[in-house]
C-alpha cells in the first residue's frame, strides 16, 4: 500500500473537501488555506515533482493548468486575479511529494513571494 498522502487522498482513503475530479487528476480544498481559495490540483497517477516529468508528461501538466483555471473561473476570480504555485524540493519549502499545483486567490497577494 502507498505511503503517498495525495495518492491516499485521491484513493478516498483520505478525507478530503474535492473541488474537482476527471479520469487524470482530482482537485481538492488545502487543509491550511493561505487565501480565500486554496485548492490542490494533484494527478491521480504518482509524479513526486515536476523533476520527474518527461515529455509524456507535457498534456498532463497543461490539463492541470486548465482546470485549476477552469476551477478559478467557476469561483469567479478569473477578472481579480489568482495564482497557481508548483513547488518543487527544498528551497521552493515542498512538503508533499507528490506533484501538486497550488491555485490561490481571494485576496490580493505579495510578490516576490518569501
Ligand atoms: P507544498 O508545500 O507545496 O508541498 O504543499 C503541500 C500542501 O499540502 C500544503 O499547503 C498543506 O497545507 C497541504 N496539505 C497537507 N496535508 C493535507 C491534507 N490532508 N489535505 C489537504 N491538504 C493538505
Ligand atoms: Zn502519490
Amino acid at each position: 500500500m502507498t505511503e503517498c498522502l495525495f495518492c491516499k487522498i485521491v484513493e478516498g482513503k483520505i478525507p478530503a473537501t474535492r473541488v474537482h475530479e476527471d479520469e487524470t487528476c482530482v482537485g481538492f480544498l488545502d487543509i491550511h488555506p493561505q487565501a480565500p481559495l486554496h485548492a490542490l490540483f494533484v494527478p491521480r497517477r504518482h509524479l513526486a515533482t515536476v523533476n520527474e516529468a518527461t515529455a509524456e508528461d507535457r498534456a498532463l501538466l497543461g490539463h492541470l493548468m486548465v482546470t485549476a483555471a477552469k476551477v478559478a473561473k467557476a469561483k469567479g476570480l478569473a477578472d481579480a486575479g489568482y495564482r497557481l504555485v508548483l513547488n518543487t524540493n527544498r528551497d521552493a519549502g515542498q512538503t508533499v511529494f507528490h506533484l501538486h499545483l497550488h491555485l490561490l486567490g481571494g485576496r490580493p497577494l505579495g510578490w516576490p513571494p518569501g
